[in-house]
């Protein structure tokens, strides 16, 4: 099998120069709008840039991970969270680069345990999971873990990942999550043409089995390597129909209406679920609700922003709480209308997945 992807250029990634400041927002207090008069309320947290993978839709093997002195520590992103739940912020997602390699994940998890989301989650690609650390998670407040699997087939998982790591012990990963309690589970899986889209029926058979949703997500232009084109694009309509062939599926009414992915459960009653996240066939912008931190503490407020607010320079300066929420708002206030990879004068972010957080 080839994996098309693993041919890779040069390190891409560069720091950009923040614009000084944003603008100042009209915003309602406790609660943050953006211009186009959707509301925030969900947070994605990186807090790291490292990763003990190098997945080929994500980071290249030779990716330059940024100076230990820029990322925030850990007081930072307890102030970060802080403000953002003054501001309404109900979901939390710590991810990252892998979050589970960050030292002081538990005392960041215990603290945003106890400020109160209606929702703490993690996204891991589960080579560091397993009871011990999923049940003592639970008992510090998260809620659910999303894991990555992109393949269920042991040989194609390493070279999709380029880790050593097996499928089994990610399949323990995902069971011990179970048995801790932070379900319901969710799988991502990037899927890729040429790659692993011959598993996509086989990963529903997955979902069956271990009784998780599983997410199927079209490839986005966010990879290190910048070898994403349209034609690696598996659209929504191609996965759905290659799950029908094996499965009927039924779809799932009355969701949240902010919710990523269009989901579905099995018509025959079986265990699992499945989620389709289409981003670039079928975009789901003006439904967003999302805004990103990254590890270095900038508020990006689209996945593929070009702009980036640096709250850094605002924890550094001594900003106390009200200036962290003036800022996080005002930076909200920039969101664009939509992502616009469809559009012809679309320029990837210099940023990647991993170092903003997926
Ligand atoms: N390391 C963790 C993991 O893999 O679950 C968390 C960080 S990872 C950047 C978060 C999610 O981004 C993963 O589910 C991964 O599959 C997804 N992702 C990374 N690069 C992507 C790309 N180019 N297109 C679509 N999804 C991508
Ligand atoms: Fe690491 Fe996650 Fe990116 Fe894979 S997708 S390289 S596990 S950050």
């Amino acid at each position: 099998m080839t994996i098309s992807l693993n041919v890779l250029s040069e390190d891409t990634q560069q720091s950009q120069s923040p614009p000084a400041a944003p603008p100042i927002a009209r915003q309602q207090p406790g609660r943050l709008i953006d211009s186009h008069g959707r509301t925030i309320h969900d947070l994605r947290m990186s807090v790291t840039d490292r990763c003990n993978f190098r997945c080929v839709y994500c980071m290249d093997p030779n990716f330059r991970y940024m100076p230990k002195s820029e990322l925030l520590d850990l007081d930072e992103y307890i102030a970060v969270a802080r403000a953002g739940f003054s501001l309404g912020i109900t979901k939390l997602r710590l991810t990252g680069g892998e979050p589970t390699l960050y030292p002081q994940l538990d005392d960041l998890i215990g603290t945003f345990g106890r400020m109160g989301f209606d929702d703490l989650a993690m996204t891991t690609n589960g080579s560091l999971v397993d009871y011990s650390r999923a049940r003592q998670w639970k008992q510090l407040g998260l809620d659910r873990l999303t894991f990555s699997l992109d393949s269920v087939d042991p040989q194609r998982m390493r070279e999709m990942t380029r880790a050593q790591t097996s499928l089994d012990s990610i399949v323990r990963a995902i069971e011990a999550a179970h048995r801790a309690g932070l379900g319901p589970i969710k799988v991502n899986a990037v899927v890729i043409r040429d790659v692993n889209d011959v598993e996509v029926a086989d990963l529903a058979d997955f979902a069956r089995d271990h009784d998780v949703n599983m997410r199927y997500i079209e490839f986005m232009p966010l990879d290190s390597s910048r070898k994403w084109n349209r034609s690696h694009v598996v659209s929504a309509d191609e996965i759905l129909s290659r799950i029908s062939a094996r499965h009927e599926l039924t779809p799932i009414d009355g969701g949240d209406p902010h919710s990523t992915s269009m989901n579905f459960r099995f018509a025959d009653g079986a265990a699992g679920s499945i989620g389709v996240i289409a981003p670039v066939s079928r975009p789901f912008c003006s439904a967003c609700s999302r805004l990103r931190i990254t590890a270095d503490g900038k508020v990006r407020p689209c996945l593929f922003s070009h702009d980036e607010w640096d709250i850094r320079t605002v924890l550094r300066s001594g900003g106390d709480d009200e200036a962290l929420a003036a800022f996080i708002a005002d930076a909200v206030w920039t969101k664009q209308a939509g992502h616009g990879i469809n559009s012809s004068e679309f320029i990837q972010p210099q940023r990647t997945m991993s170092a903003i957080g997926g």
